[in-house]
């Protein structure tokens, strides 16, 4: 098989048709239109094999993570995502794997209306990077910038459990069967919280998508914002596969330091409480604040004996 039956046989077969795209594959660029009165967000993420996933992780997975955390990041600037571009370097064309990879790619892109307009194909260690490009009305687009010393912060979800995924599947650590489940799928198959990110924009005064760990990535809005802020350890939002797994300390500290979770984390000026609460009860999504941004630049952790403590915490870092 060449390289043009590939594209044609798996990547041109998506069945998902925007009228915004007026040329999708098969030319030399793509030709899209923007919305009047938008402005677009572009991001892009690699996944290598071997760093990023396992070459045993099934196709699907893979194909849904490479996208997720292309979608997670426009969720996390308020953006609705649009269309993607997929250069993808692979070992040998195989049939199944491609199968498996282009379905669990699609089935997500699909789910929001996300089309595929082009790429590039290359024969390599196996590695792939996604551009995925969305839109804001103009001006409303959810910074790292923008927090205020007394606003709440929020997070999505639960947080450390991709982290508890991670472990159990390089370790021996045994976990109970339906735990490792719920873990595993939230390490292979995170959810962008694309929805909620549309419904922040005007609400939101900053927000991040938790990558690298809740830690390192609100330290990011906490540089970008020139604030600090105080943490609740309490009110950290562990799934019970998480506490009844690890001892509390240790699950705390997954929960502040493990990343992949691609939860959202953002804050809400005191004067938007009501509405952004009134709003996130609508959508099905579990949301817990906190703690607080304070004018002090630095976070802060409090546990529940109001303990407090400033030590810095890492997240995942590449160099
Ligand atoms: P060129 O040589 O002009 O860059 P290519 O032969 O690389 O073109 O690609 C042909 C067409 O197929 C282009 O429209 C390109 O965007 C598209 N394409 C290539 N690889 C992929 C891919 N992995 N997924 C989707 N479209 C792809
Ligand atoms: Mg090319």
């Amino acid at each position: 098989m060449n390289e043009f039956d590939l594209i044609r046989h798996y990547f041109a077969t998506q069945g998902q048709h925007r009228p915004d795209v007026r040329i999708g594959i098969g030319d030399d660029a793509a030709i899209v239109r923007a919305p009047r009165g938008h402005e677009l967000a572009i991001t892009t993420d690699t996944l290598v094999g071997n760093v990023h996933f396992s070459p045993n992780d099934l196709p699907a997975d893979i194909g849904h993570k490479a996208l997720a955390v292309n979608l997670s990041d426009l969720a996390a600037m308020g953006a609705t995502p649009a269309w993607i571009t997929l250069a993808i370097t692979l070992p040998e064309a195989d049939d199944k794997w491609l199968q498996g990879f282009s379905q669990g790619l699609f089935t997500l892109a699909n789910r929001y209306h996300v089309q595929l307009i082009g790429g590039d194909v290359t024969r390599g260690p196996l590695s792939i990077t996604i551009q995925a490009i969305g839109f804001t009305p103009i001006d409303k687009a959810l910074l790292r910038s923008g927090a205020q010393p007394g606003d709440n912060i929020y997070v999505t979800g639960t947080i450390g459990d991709a982290g508890l995924g991670l472990r159990a599947s390089q370790s021996h650590l045994n976990l109970r069967l339906d735990y490792q489940q719920a873990v595993l799928e939230k390490l292979h198959r995170p959810e962008p919280r694309i929805i909620i990110g549309e419904q922040l924009r005007n609400i939101a005064s900053a927000a991040i998508d938790i990558s690298d760990g809740l830690a390192a990535d609100l330290n990011h809005i906490l540089e970008e914002s020139k604030v600090g802020a105080v943490i609740i350890l309490s009110a950290l939002p562990l799934s019970e596969a998480l506490t009844h797994s690890l001892p509390a300390d240790e699950a705390i500290m997954l929960a502040l330091t493990a990343g992949d979770d691609y939860e959202l984390c953002f804050t809400i000026p005191p004067d938007k409480a009501i509405e952004a609460e009134k709003i996130l009860s609508q959508l099905s999504c579990r949301y817990t604040c906190i703690g607080t941004i304070t004018s002090e630049t630095r976070l802060t952790l409090q546990d529940e004996q109001g303990n407090i403590y400033h030590d810095a915490i890492p997240g995942y870092r590449h160099f």
